[in-house]
């Protein structure tokens, strides 16, 4: 007897990327530097006092977790008002993109994003039976704000969602192209959340901002962070959003009674205090970052902006060999992304070394 699989899931395969015990892990845009023996110390123990109340069901509301994210966002923003009704988390900002899907997407609904973007928001907009629809980006992974308006106004979503700084580009959008965003979203007659996602906020370089200033003035604007990327904490899963208490109140609908676990609020809190030493070398990322950009122009290839801590770069005639290349020589990436384009993850200066001969090996 067949099994009662929903019929746009039959034959799918689950998403991600090759978890491969190779000498240079740079496909997934993990933080390269494991936490320090004293937070280490500061998140066990947390974890030992979350053990001794595990008889109980943790605070559903996650209220201590929500002010310790609340003053770290004001700090690494200057953020004016994020207060803990201001603050949504869960297991990773992936589940706080399902949470956004499953408030305001659904059937008969429609998700708008910009191509090339991250793989996973087709999948939310799937799991949810949102409509998906995409607006391409310009040749140089700029935001097309003309498209952007006929778009909004055409398929009138109820969510429209940009990452900036963008996986895998590593494109950011400036606050006037949000505030675009937010102006053709204001149009949309039942109403239209604009979600900027900055997993990467932290990497961003200079003079670039973060859209969380602006939340004070939209109750329909919601920028999603996560702990995973620049906290070094992909391990911890722990994602989180800023918002209007309105948006926040819709997302408190849908979750899973107690989605977060005493552990993992424990641990998240034991991770923002030593924010700065989980940090440390988010400076030294985008250094090397921007260091590997110039080198890539330096031997010919195309290259684009990164404000993240990976870059993207082609163009190839045939990535999956130049990716393989680099596989056979211990060094993972990605093919994401347009055809001809690869996706390389800041590394430790080390395994940058390792990428740079093997692909001068591989391509030459
Ligand atoms: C890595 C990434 C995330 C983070 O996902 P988590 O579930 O928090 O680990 C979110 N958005 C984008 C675009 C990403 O690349």
């Amino acid at each position: 007897m067949p099994l009662p699989i929903r019929p746009e899931l039959a034959g799918l395969k689950p998403y991600g990327a090759p978890q491969l015990n190779v000498a240079a892990r740079l496909n997934v845009n993990e933080n390269p530097y494991s936490p320090p023996p004293t937070v280490v110390d500061a998140i066990a123990s947390a974890a030992r006092k979350a053990a001794s109340g595990m008889n109980r069901y943790p605070d559903r509301d996650f209220l201590a977790l929500r002010r310790d994210l609340a003053a770290y966002l004001s700090s690494e923003s200057r953020v004016d008002h994020a207060e803990p009704r201001n603050i949504w988390a869960a297991n990773g900002s992936n589940e706080v993109m399902l949470h956004l899907h499953q408030a305001f997407g659904g059937p008969g609904r429609t998700a708008l994003t910009f191509a090339p973007t991250y793989s996973m928001y087709p999948e939310y907009a799937r799991d949810t039976s949102t409509e998906w629809v995409t607006v391409d980006r310009n040749e140089d992974f700029t935001l097309d704000l003309d498209a952007a308006r006929e778009a909004i106004a055409e398929h009138q979503p109820s969510l429209v969602i940009v990452a900036s700084p963008n996986n895998p580009t590593g494109t950011a959008v400036s606050l006037a192209e949000v505030r675009a965003l937010l102006d053709a979203a204001a149009l949309v007659p039942g109403g239209c959340v604009v979600v900027v996602d900055e997993a990467y906020a932290e990497f961003r370089r200079p003079g670039v901002p973060s859209a969380a200033t602006l939340v004070p003035a939209y109750e329909n604007l919601a920028v999603s962070r996560t702990m995973s990327k620049a906290f070094a904490f992909a391990g911890g899963r722990l994602g989180y959003l800023l918002a209007h208490e309105r948006l926040i109140d819709a997302l408190r609908i849908v979750r899973l009674p107690y989605h977060l676990s005493a552990v993992t609020q424990a641990v998240a809190r034991a991770a923002i205090a030593h924010h700065k030493a989980l940090q440390a070398q988010v400076d030294e990322i985008r250094a090397e970052r921007d260091d590997t950009v110039d080198w890539l122009r330096a031997q010919g290839f195309t290259v684009a902006d990164s404000d993240a801590n990976f870059v993207f770069f082609g163009k190839f005639e045939d990535r999956n060999r130049v990716f393989q290349g680099l596989l056979d020589q211990g060094v993972l990436i990605r093919a994401t992304g347009p055809e001809g384009w690869l996706r390389v993850s800041i590394g430790t200066a080390e395994e940058m070394d390792m990428f740079r001969s093997a692909l001068l090996k591989v391509t030459r």
